[in-house]
């Protein structure tokens, strides 16, 4: 992104009408189909194909893509979909996650670099809900050491054969076509690593096992095995310009803001049902909330999702210009996951005894608030970026 030119058309005013007008039918949506189920898909680990299918309908998983790919054309696409992120996680982080990966990093190499075949294929329905998508670089022994991966790609005759196990991935039980990244030549390191689209109908490919987790549980979660898969040359996703990973890795910086924009919506979530307690339980003949310890914690929060929410659209509106948003994106993912994680802690302790029990939301807004911190690469990982950035 920091190669481009800056944009000369950017208008803050527009840009702030343009979000606002999205933010409120997305908003509606969230409180009118997502919030009432929230706890019921959580509860029973559900992907919820339904919901998943209804948003594409809506056409919320093309906020990023110009129309003639069956996207929104919007003008601040990067500041529209952090709204998205945000206001799907207030409602569920968890469908949030698989949401935000459909409509961002599983689709966004495939519109890059795929031909008009695959956009028809498999873009177009996956921006209309038809398809779910994944992106897999996660193995079970490489995390935030990409270069270490060992899913390879070996050339033959009209593609290639791709080995493998891939962990961690997001809708990647559920998925019909994952971007899978993969070594080339393993002595080359991140520069060896190309990235290549499967159809999971492809013969060889199989779902090792489908996650269990405490954190973020109705997005579905897999360990996925490439057993000699072949992969055609028009599914390799690269433009000739060296490897497609480290080209797309510039691209796929800006899902940190994404990232942060699931902490943000969580912990605004958390802030509005501790907000209600407060309010309505009663200890020593007056609403809790009457107590200043309580109403200092409830301003603490206040002031950590201010924090997080200045981080992260700061770094959305930089990336609408064309500016470069390594530092920028970084930080929003670690002040917006750090602080909203300690928000959900904070609104535990306004819940006390009940913040422990299953029939309120608190515990849930917690367990998902680990999720962006671990997400996109960990606190550590982002730091590490900045560092590089200050010339270490
Ligand atoms: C719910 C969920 C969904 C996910 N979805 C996807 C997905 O769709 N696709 C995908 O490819 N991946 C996905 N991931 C994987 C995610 O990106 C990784 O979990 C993350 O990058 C960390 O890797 P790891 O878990 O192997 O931890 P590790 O890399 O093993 O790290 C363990 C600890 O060591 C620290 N550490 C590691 N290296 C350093 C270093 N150099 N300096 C300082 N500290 C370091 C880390 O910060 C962490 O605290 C998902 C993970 C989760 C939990």
């Amino acid at each position: 992104m920091g190669t481009t030119a800056l944009r000369a058309d950017f208008s803050r005013d527009e840009l702030e009408a343009e979000a606002a007008e999205f933010r409120s039918y997305i908003a509606r949506w969230v409180d009118e189909r997502l919030v009432p189920q929230a706890e019921a898909i959580d509860h029973e680990a559900d992907f919820s194909h339904a919901l998943f299918k209804e948003l594409g309908e809506l056409g919320y998983y093309g906020v990023m893509y110009p129309e003639s790919v069956g996207g929104s054309g919007l003008k601040y696409p990067y500041t529209c979909f952090t709204i998205l992120c945000e206001e799907l996680a207030r409602g569920s982080m968890s469908f949030a996650a698989g949401a935000c990966m459909q409509g961002s990093t599983a689709t966004h190499t495939i519109f890059q670099w795929g031909n008009e075949s695959l956009h028809d294929k498999y873009l177009k329905p996956a921006l209309r809900g038809e398809k779910v998508a994944a992106f897999a670089i996660t193995e079970p022994n490489s995390g935030s050491d990409a270069a270490s991966l060992r899913t390879r790609a070996t050339r033959v005759d009209g593609g290639y054969i791709l080995n493998g196990t891939k962990m961690f991935t997001s809708n990647g039980t559920v998925a019909d076509f994952i971007t899978v990244v993969a070594t080339t030549d393993p002595t080359k390191g991140l520069k060896g690593l190309d990235l290549f689209l499967v159809d999971t109908t492809s013969p060889g490919f199989s779902v090792g096992r489908k996650l269990d987790k405490f954190s973020v549980r109705s997005s579905d979660t897999g360990e996925l095995v490439f057993e000699n898969v072949f992969v055609p040359d028009d599914h390799y996703l690269n433009n000739g310009s060296g490897s497609s990973f480290l080209n797309a890795y510039k691209s796929l910086t800006v899902d940190r803001i994404f990232t942060a924009a699931l902490a943000l919506g969580g912990g605004q979530a958390a802030y509005n049902a501790a907000l209600q307690y407060a309010k309505e339980r009663e200890q020593f003949g007056q609403p809790i909330g009457k107590f200043q310890a309580v109403q200092f914690r409830l301003v603490d929060m206040l002031a950590k999702l201010e924090q997080a929410r200045l981080y992260t659209y700061h770094a959305a509106a930089l990336a609408d210009q064309n500016a470069s948003i390594t530092t920028e994106a970084a930080i929003a993912k670690i002040v917006a996951a750090e602080g909203c994680h300690e928000v959900c802690e904070m609104a535990m302790s306004v819940y006390g005894g009940y913040g422990l029990m299953n029939e309120y939301p608190a515990q849930r807004f917690l367990r998902d608030s680990y999720f962006p911190m671990i997400g996109g690469g960990t606190g550590d990982i982002m730091r590490l970026i900045v560092s590089r950035q200050l010339g270490f």
